[in-house]
Parts: C-alpha cells; sequence; structure tokens
C-alpha cells in the first residue's frame, strides 16, 4: 500500500485546509506557511510522490497541473506569478505527494 502523506489526507478531507480551486482531476490550497502574500499548493488527485517518479503513463500530470494553474490564474486576473516543482528531499521537497507551488505578489480578489 502507497504510504499516505499529509497531502492525502488534505486531498481526501480528512484533515481542513483553506481550498481555493477543485475538480475531478486536482486541488487547490492555501499553503499553511505562505511564502508570498499568496501561496498555493496544487496537486492531482492521482497521487505520484515527485517529479522523480513520473512515468510515462503519469508523465501528463506536472503539465496538467500547470495549465489548471495557468486558468486558475487567468480566470482570477494574477497577472504574475511562480511555478515551482521541489523535487526530492535533496531538492526541498518535504511532502512526498507531487504538488505544484504557485507564488505571486498579488493576492486573489475578495
Ligand atoms: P515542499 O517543500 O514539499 O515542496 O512543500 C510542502 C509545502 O507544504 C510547504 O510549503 C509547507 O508549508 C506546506 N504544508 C505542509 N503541511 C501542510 C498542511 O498541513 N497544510 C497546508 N495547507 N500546507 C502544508
Amino acid at each position: 500500500m502507497e504510504e499516505r502523506t499529509i497531502f492525502h489526507r488534505i486531498r481526501d478531507k480528512e484533515i481542513p485546509s483553506d481550498i481555493v480551486f477543485e475538480d475531478d482531476e486536482v486541488l487547490a490550497f492555501r499553503d499553511i506557511h505562505p511564502k508570498a502574500p499568496l501561496h498555493l499548493l496544487f496537486i492531482p488527485k492521482h497521487f505520484v510522490a515527485s517529479i522523480a517518479d513520473v512515468t510515462p503513463e503519469t508523465s501528463f500530470i506536472p503539465g496538467m497541473l500547470i495549465a489548471k494553474a495557468q486558468k486558475f490564474a487567468k480566470e482570477k486576473g494574477i497577472a504574475g506569478y511562480r511555478l515551482t516543482f521541489h523535487v526530492g528531499k535533496e531538492g526541498g521537497q518535504e511532502v512526498m505527494y507531487l504538488h505544484l507551488h504557485f507564488l505571486s505578489d498579488q493576492k486573489l480578489p475578495s
């Protein structure tokens, strides 16, 4: 059985998070320790541990996360942002559930 991380528990709504976007494939929520005025995490509903673990079958997932983040930003009027994947412990990845960091100096419109 795959090891369950904190993001499994957020995905499965076992623990609360501040969700800003959800569809059948992706969940996006606010980072608990934001490193910018807006700091979101986009995760796929289908578990992959890291970019380092992507296979030919799951290689669409990083692009899908970027596409969802781009659409989200457009819809919210966020003109500029930074997208980051940390890969592996040595790359600064603490949570072994693939996620895309979305950081912006702009805040979400209320
Ligand atoms: P990593 O270093 O693995 O790329 O980033 C993991 C991110 O998840 C960190 O920025 C950290 O603040 C965030 N994080 C860790 N635990 C939680 C949590 O329980 N809830 C939320 N919303 N974010 C978390």
